[in-house]
Parts: C-alpha cells; sequence; structure tokens
C-alpha cells in the first residue's frame, strides 16, 4: 500500500505536469512563429548539386530563373565563392559531391572532415559532424530536418555525426534513386524531395532545414539527357537550372504560406557542391572550383553582389550566425558569408 504522504506528492505531480503541459504549449521550443529557440529565426539552405557559377547567372540575367532572381534582388550574391579547399595546403579536395556537400554541411576542408572521394572511406566526419548535430548540441530542443535524393549524405554525412545511435535530425527523408537507371530517375526524386519539402514546411515547425536537388548534376553528366554537359552554353544544363528555379519557388511559396510567417525571420541559402567542364568535374580548374552562395533575409543587404573570393566553408557559420548560437574556435569554421572583405 502506499503511504497517504505518497499518494499526496504523487497527486501533486500529477497537477505540476498538467500546469506544465499548459505552459509548454505556449512556449514550446519548436512552436511556429517566434515561439521557437531563437526568436524566431530560422533557415532553408537549399543545395542544388553541381551547378557552374557562370551558367546559373547566365539564366538569372536573361529572366529564365525569376525566383532566384528575386532572392538575389533581394539579398546578397556572390557568383566567386569556392569548393576544392585551398591551394597548396591539406584542406585540398578533389571537386565532387562528397568532399563538397560534407564541407556544405560541416563547415570544414578536408584536412577536417577526411572526405577524399565520393566513397567517404577513412572520413572523420564524428570529429567534424553536421552542423545540425552542433545545433541539436547546442540547443536539445532545436529542430533540424535534412530531405535530400543523393544517399551518401544521409549515410555518411548524417550517418558519421550521429553520437551513437541518437538521433540529431527531427525529420530526414531520402528518396532513394534506382541503381538500376543509373541516375536517369534524378527528375523524379527531385519531384518527391520537393513534395515532402512543401508538406513539411506546411506541417512542421522547423527550426533549420537543408532540401538538396540533384538533377542538374546527372544533367551534366550527360546522364538524364545525352546532350547534356556543365556549360553556361548548353541548353539541356541551362533547362536543368529552369527547372530547379521553379522548385525553388515552389519551396519560398510554402514557407511563405506558413500561417506565421510574419513572426518568422527565414534566412534562405542556396549553394552547389561543385561546377563541372564538359561531362565531368573532380579537378582544380576555375569551372569546377568556382561556385555561388545566394543569401535572402536576416541581416544581408538587399541587392549586394559581393565580389568574393567566399570559401565553401563560409556556409555552416552563416547559418550559426542567423540562428545566435555560439562558435567554438576549436571546430575550425571559417567566417560567415559577407565578412570576408
Ligand atoms: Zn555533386
Amino acid at each position: 500500500m502506499i503511504p497517504r504522504i505518497h499518494r499526496l506528492f504523487a497527486r501533486a505531480g500529477i497537477v505540476s505536469a498538467l500546469v506544465l503541459g499548459l505552459v509548454g504549449s505556449t512556449v514550446s521550443a519548436h512552436g511556429p512563429g517566434a515561439s521557437n529557440d531563437f526568436g524566431g529565426c530560422r533557415v532553408l539552405l537549399i543545395g542544388v548539386d553541381g551547378t557552374r557559377a557562370d551558367a546559373l547567372r547566365k539564366v538569372v540575367t536573361q529572366g529564365r530563373a525569376p525566383h532566384l532572381r528575386e532572392l538575389i534582388a533581394g539579398g546578397t550574391v556572390t557568383w566567386n565563392a569556392y569548393t576544392g579547399g585551398e591551394p597548396e595546403t591539406e584542406s585540398l579536395q578533389n571537386t565532387v559531391s562528397g568532399p563538397g556537400w560534407t564541407t556544405v554541411l560541416t563547415g570544414t576542408w578536408r584536412n577536417q572532415h577526411g572526405v577524399a572521394d565520393n566513397r567517404f572511406r577513412l572520413h572523420r566526419i564524428a570529429q567534424a559532424p553536421h552542423w545540425m548535430r552542433r545545433l541539436k548540441d547546442a540547443c536539445p530542443s532545436a529542430w533540424a530536418s535534412s530531405l535530400c535524393d543523393w544517399e551518401p549524405i544521409q549515410k555518411f554525412i548524417v550517418g558519421g555525426s550521429r553520437k551513437g545511435d541518437a538521433d540529431f535530425l527531427s525529420f530526414d527523408f531520402l528518396a532513394t534513386p534506382d541503381p538500376a537507371l543509373k541516375g536517369r530517375d534524378y527528375p523524379q526524386r527531385d519531384r518527391e524531395v520537393l513534395a515532402r519539402a512543401v508538406e513539411h514546411l506546411a506541417v512542421a515547425n522547423p527550426d533549420a532545414m537543408f532540401v538538396y536537388f540533384g538533377t542538374v548534376d546527372e544533367v551534366g553528366h550527360a546522364v538524364v539527357d545525352p546532350a547534356g554537359s556543365f556549360s553556361p552554353d548548353n541548353e539541356p544544363y541551362l533547362k536543368a537550372l529552369e527547372t530547379v528555379d521553379g522548385q525553388v519557388g515552389e519551396l519560398l511559396k510554402a514557407m511563405r504560406a506558413r500561417p506565421q510567417f510574419v513572426e518568422e525571420h527565414w534566412l534562405v541559402l542556396l549553394t552547389t557542391d561543385h561546377g563541372g567542364r564538359l561531362k565531368n568535374h573532380g579537378a582544380q580548374t576555375p569551372e569546377e572550383r568556382t561556385i555561388w552562395i545566394i543569401a535572402h533575409g536576416g541581416d544581408f543587404p538587399r541587392g549586394l553582389e559581393l565580389p568574393g573570393p567566399v570559401p565553401q566553408t563560409a556556409i555552416a557559420p552563416t547559418v550559426f550566425r542567423h540562428l545566435g548560437v555560439g562558435i567554438d574556435a576549436e571546430w575550425g569554421w571559417s567566417k560567415p558569408f559577407g565578412s570576408q572583405r
């Protein structure tokens, strides 16, 4: 039999829990509007694989990418960012997706993350983890989501950042390409990523969200279209950029349709992992190394074009600066986008 005093405490405990529950529903750490841990600040990072800066700039200038043009007009852009690491140092890395996305998502180069290529052998992502892991460490109630259709992002970059079985992502979606199609189904997989991302923006309240599209790279490789190549003069490649612009437009529409959007302070960041040349990439030519960054929202000035050069490592600190989360010097991160000069 439970002594009476314990029963009283037990009842008091239930009452406290009910009160806390009511309070909790109004100051929920990952609610909509301004009711998150970051005063309403949120980040949408859109990754477009294999997008040459000169080709994207061309479709934007020609009016073929109205949504990106709107983001650039209302925000800050550089057409002179770079991947591939710092020349003649240990940070040098191949201009391929494995090292590139690892740099975007960990804020470090190969000398820290250890990713040399798309096989991810002997990587050190546990020591240089996904910035969403660092965000979750700093703020355990943060809500971070990742949606992609290139499996190594989920398998190695997200997977390698986990501590034991503990998941730092609140939502993780992978649209898996059919291996038999060797990448030809990326347009369909991108549409699935887009649909889930649009739905997620309607039903969840992410503090940080990464959405990845893979088709542009597969067009450059002449996989989706045999006439494709990585070139500002290749029409299939430019058409793929138009398509991704439309997908960005759908994401922006979903973001702005959030019921408490006016109380939210979204930073929209867009970038790529590498450029390309002819039908491939991986080397250190300007066409492969040069990338671009667009930042819209937060305290980014409107209509500003930064001359660069801006390192690919700038993305992660830009996210943390917007969310007001401290950066530990031991992480080896660079300066955020916009403070290079
Ligand atoms: Zn890539």
